[in-house]
């Protein structure tokens, strides 16, 4: 059988759309126009001496075992990495295998870690109960507060970890201002760049390390798998997480890899189709007399709007606002919704509507909650790819309803 052939097609200097479909492809002998999915955990080898030959030291495109990698998988990992401009990718079962890998791999007892304290709460939980029990202090600071994480940084910070924007209330994070303190006192800048999607994604230019992307909201789109990824430069991805990652099984199946691979084909176009439709629900939400407050990163009413702009150059597929009257408003609004879905899934197809603090943030304290800006009222919605004059119809006739 003649080796797996690369695609010309798509290198470093294509546009985004055009990696996007053809980044990454590997075919077969048989020249199959969409990618395979090599469901097999492991390969025969020709002789004993490619067996041994292949364990002392894999080249490119030879696999031994699925676990370490295979060549669905592989196709995955180029095609995000050549969209986020990154040397390498390491593709994980899901969004918190990556963030657990990527802490995990890089950090060891004595270490310090800086966070911002608005996580998604698994990320929280790795940062308050896990680290410390292996030995690693971690400090929670005010995310988009410059001065805090400035405060907070040591000569012995390792890694500093944030989502640059943070779930529900959609505060960023300065990327580049965080970067630029970090890596003065030489730590790595690592980022969960989840809200603000791979199409929007500058994370790498304005000084990221490495970037994590749970692949289970807009890089599938459409429900159907967890899935995750962490990018960065080879020498990170090869010498420090594929280490930690191929022993300790957090690895992507290859049927994951194949469903995310179709994900990335449509994704740039689904991302801006949402974005342009929460734009417009924003802009007919706002002022809304059912409502305490509408926020939306692209609207010029959002505090961090020129943030917003500079780092992502669009507003994002996310939306919340504050239902006036608190849950029990809320929960009117929320089961009033027709078209909109009561989930909470992000970035998909469907939209989706979400009351964190009965929900994603319940187990937190209600101070903690109120400090964040989580209150009883807030509704948080992922738009989709739904006719957006539908969209508006549905959650201005289920706000009537509250
Ligand atoms: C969903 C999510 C994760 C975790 O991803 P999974 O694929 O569910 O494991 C991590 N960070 C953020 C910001 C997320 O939204």
């Amino acid at each position: 059988m003649k080796d797996t052939e690369k695609t010309t097609g798509a290198g470093p200097a294509r546009r985004s759309r055009t990696k996007l479909v053809h980044g990454g492809t590997q075919r077969s002998h048989w020249g199959e126009l969409s990618e395979a999915i090599f469901l097999t955990q492991g390969f025969a080898y020709e002789s004993a001496e490619q067996a041994e030959r292949r364990f002392v030291k894999a080249e490119e495109g030879e696999y031994i075992y699925a676990r370490y990698g295979n060549p669905t998988v592989r196709m995955f990992e180029e095609r995000i990495a050549l969209l986020e401009g990154c040397e390498d990718a390491f593709a994980t079962a899901s969004g918190m295998a990556a963030v657990n890998g990527a802490l995990m791999a890089h950090l060891k007892a004595g270490d310090h870690v800086v966070g911002a304290r608005a996580l998604f709460g698994s990320c929280l939980y790795i940062l308050e109960e896990i680290l410390p029990r292996f030995g690693v202090e971690v400090t929670l600071v005010d995310g988009t507060d410059l001065a805090a994480w400035e405060a907070a940084l040591r000569p012995d910070t390792k890694a500093v970890f944030f989502e640059s924007m943070s779930n529900p209330v959609l505060d960023l994070v300065d990327i580049a201002g965080v970067a630029a303190l970090a890596h003065a006192v030489g730590a790595t800048v690592i980022v969960d760049n989840v809200f603000s999607t791979p199409v929007y994604s500058r994370a790498i230019a304005d000084g990221a390390d490495v970037v994590i992307y749970s692949a289970t909201k807009h890089i599938d789109g459409q429900g159907r798998t967890l899935g995750g990824v962490i990018l960065g430069s080879r020498d990170f991805i090869r010498k420090v997480v594929e280490p930690y990652m191929k022993h300790t099984g957090g690895s992507m199946s290859p049927f994951t890899a194949w469903v995310l691979l179709k994900g990335l084909e449509t994704i740039d176009l689904r991302v801006r189709a949402q974005t342009a439709a929460a734009g417009l629900l924003a802009d007919r939400l706002a002022g809304h007399p059912k409502l305490a407050r509408v926020i939306y990163p692209g609207r010029a009413d959002h505090p961090q709007h020129a943030l917003a702009e500079r780092q992502m150059g669009a507003g994002g597929t996310m939306l919340s606002f504050e239902v006036a009257g608190g849950k029990e408003a809320a929960f009117r609004f929320l089961n009033a919704l027709e078209v909109v879905l009561i989930s909470n899934n992000l970035g998909d197809a469907k939209s989706i509507a979400t009351h964190p603090a009965t929900t994603t943030h319940q187990r937190l304290a209600p101070e903690t909650r109120a400090a964040l800006g989580i209150g009883e009222g807030l509704v948080r919605l992922s738009v989709g790819l739904e006719d957006p004059e539908d969209l508006a119809e549905d959650i201005l006739a289920a706000l009537d309803a509250v």
